[in-house]
């Protein structure tokens, strides 16, 4: 019998190692013993039986909820680790982006990978890496060895996450190689090649294919699995690259054969409603996943490149977008005063920042936040990013002349109390924002600014008049994204005063701040998630007086941190002296 598959062999293993008390393993025994039963020839049955059964020790004792010594839940992570330790072998955590494709897929034959959970996870040269769960697995990498040649290296890894990453690979790649086949295959088949695709485009086999869609429902199941916030379908000479962005940074996860990209691009344009015979034109649209019963938004984007059509998929995590607005990263000041302007029963307030800086993610918590049964919350944005049942969401549409202005006039018929406006980038959307707040109803909307201050600048701009900000702005928020360092690999960094000048920080001696060591967690990368810094301008009367179209934006911004506001930079440098961030991210964040 395997040792992973014996529970009391495994359970002696945790003991040994110090991770259990001698009562814990009394425990996991006694669970193992056959039920009492009255006959004895029933009893002698269940007992062979018993012994017989392999039981993935893993999941009978992590099912059991134990914590170990250390304090730690005694899961399949932890138990495999153990066992690696007893015997010696390297233990790996698996990380579908850190994996070679071809080398997954094409290593060994599926079935086998399968039967005896082996993930290929490495090839270097004539040596290749296998994780399997089973640490007297001396048969099984014999057989890797004869079977490819190779010299074998054997690491261990939980088995639940071999399982899956093999499943995912191998169903992308077959499905992949399967559609590729079908279309390379058929051509190969036929004398007049010019003939055959003007008679079966490869529009036409992408629509019916199963292994196409099986790719497409792959990849976006593996971008959410991955936490990723976008997808990049990128046409090359070669091959298509698929990257993927986590926490800001693009990864590339897989290859495409070039034959079935234009088939992987159509699926992907019938999943979002767009024209799939328009290829030169670019096209927006939008797609609905469900997983685990959760529901994800995805807007693709199409835009037509040198070699075919590249895809832009921005996932929109249901969850993720509609956080409570305690957890966006505000300190508790900030957040305090951003809660008394959303108290306010009329006026404007604006958030503003650049494109990705999670402007439209603080609206919708606003939203949430202000959402009752008895307030009608009406939307007009362009396009709609993620759907909420609770409000009512109009999507801007030029071309039948639905533009922000004209959506916000209707709208006002509307009985609404609550208005967001997804962006104020002309005179008539501002007017009308303005007439809006000043016949009682709060208005929420962003602009494309760098800070708070110079926002007045940009509505002076547009075409406001002072008096119409002076009579209807509440308060200003501006906004920026910095990643978090990884909680599982945070160490402590010793900074020199040189370095810290760039931060703005003077002090004569280092200091010890944090970052991310980098681990299997974060995909070495030292970072895990991203976090809101804010700057937050409360248009106090004193404030509102100065609004005049001729007081300068520094003056402003001068007059607001004499009363108290903390701007962007000030607000990073806290979050990076609070172990949040890193001097890195405050550095990149004041380039910007
Ligand atoms: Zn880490």
């Amino acid at each position: 019998m395997a040792v992973i598959n014996n529970v009391e062999k495994v359970a002696v293993i945790l003991r040994n190692q110090g991770v259990i008390s001698p009562e814990q393993l009394q425990e996991i025994r006694r669970l193992m013993e056959p039920p009492p039963t009255r006959h004895r020839r029933r009893a002698v049955h269940e007992l062979r039986k018993a012994r017989k059964e392999e039981k993935y020790a893993p999941d009978v004792i992590s099912a059991m909820k134990l914590f170990s010594i250390a304090g730690k839940p005694v899961d399949e992570e932890l138990i495999i680790s153990v066992v690696a330790k007893e015997y010696g072998i390297p233990f790996r955590k698996v990380d579908p982006l850190d994996m070679d494709a071809k080398v997954v897929s094409e290593t060994l034959p599926k079935p086998f990978a399968l039967k005896h959970h082996v993930l290929p996870v490495a090839l270097l040269g004539r040596e290749l890496t296998v994780a399997t769960p089973e640490p007297e697995d001396a048969a099984v990498v014999q057989q890797i060895v004869v079977a490819t040649g190779y010299r074998v290296n054997h690491v261990l890894s939980a088995r639940s996450e071999i399982d899956k990453t093999l499943k995912q690979f191998f169903g992308f790649q077959t499905s992949v190689a399967m559609a590729e086949k079908e279309v390379t295959g058929q051509q190969a088949g036929l004398a007049n090649l010019e003939q055959l695709s003007k008679l079966k485009s490869e529009d036409e086999i992408s629509s019916s294919d199963l292994h196409i869609q099986n790719a497409v429902d792959l990849l976006l199941h593996y971008a959410l699995t991955n936490r990723a916030s976008d997808i990049h379908l990128e046409p090359k000479r070669e091959h298509t690259v698929v990257r993927m962005r986590i926490d800001g940074a693009l990864v590339e996860t897989q290859k495409i054969p070039r034959v079935v990209h234009g088939a992987i691009i159509s699926r992907i344009k019938i999943l979002a409603r767009m024209d799939i015979s328009e290829k030169r034109r670019p096209q927006d649209g939008r797609i609905k996943v469900q997983r685990e019963g959760k529901e994800s938004e995805m807007r693709v984007s199409v835009l037509p490149v040198a070699f075919g059509e590249k895809a832009v998929i921005r996932i929109f995590d249901a969850e993720m977008a509609l956080k409570s607005l305690e957890v966006l990263g505000f300190f508790p000041e900030e957040l305090e005063t951003y809660k008394r302007f959303l108290a306010k029963p009329n006026g404007i307030i604006l958030v503003t920042g650049q494109t990705g800086s999670g402007k439209t993610s603080t609206l919708y918590s606003s939203l949430k936040h202000l959402y009752t049964p008895e307030t009608n919350i009406v939307t007009i944005e362009d396009p709609i990013e993620m759907v909420v049942p609770e409000f009512n969401q109009v999507a801007v549409n030029p071309a039948i002349d639905l533009t922000f202005a004209s959506a916000l006039r209707s709208i006002l018929r509307q009985d609404p109390d609550i208005i967001m406006v997804g962006e104020i980038r002309d005179r008539e959307t501002a007017e009308n924002a303005v007439q809006a707040a000043l016949t009682g109803h709060l208005v929420l909307s962003t602009l494309h600014t760098n800070d708070t201050a110079s926002s007045l600048t940009r509505l002076y701009d547009i075409g406001i008049e002072p008096y119409q900000i002076r009579s209807t702005l509440i308060g200003l928020v501006s906004q920026r994204l910095v990643r978090v360092i990884c909680e599982h690999c945070k160490t402590d960094v010793v900074v020199a005063p040189e370095e810290l000048k760039a931060a703005g920080i003077a002090n004569s001696k280092p200091l010890t701040l944090k970052k991310g060591a980098g681990c299997d967690k974060c995909r070495f990368t030292g970072y895990y998630g991203r976090t809101g810094v804010h700057e937050v301008m409360d248009i106090t009367e004193n404030l509102r007086n100065m609004i005049d179209g001729e007081t300068p934006d520094t003056a402003i911004r001068q007059a607001a941190r004499k009363a108290g506001m903390r701007i962007l930079q000030e607000n990073a440098v806290r979050k990076m002296l609070a172990g949040v961030t890193t001097l890195d991210e405050v550095l990149r964040l004041f380039s910007l």
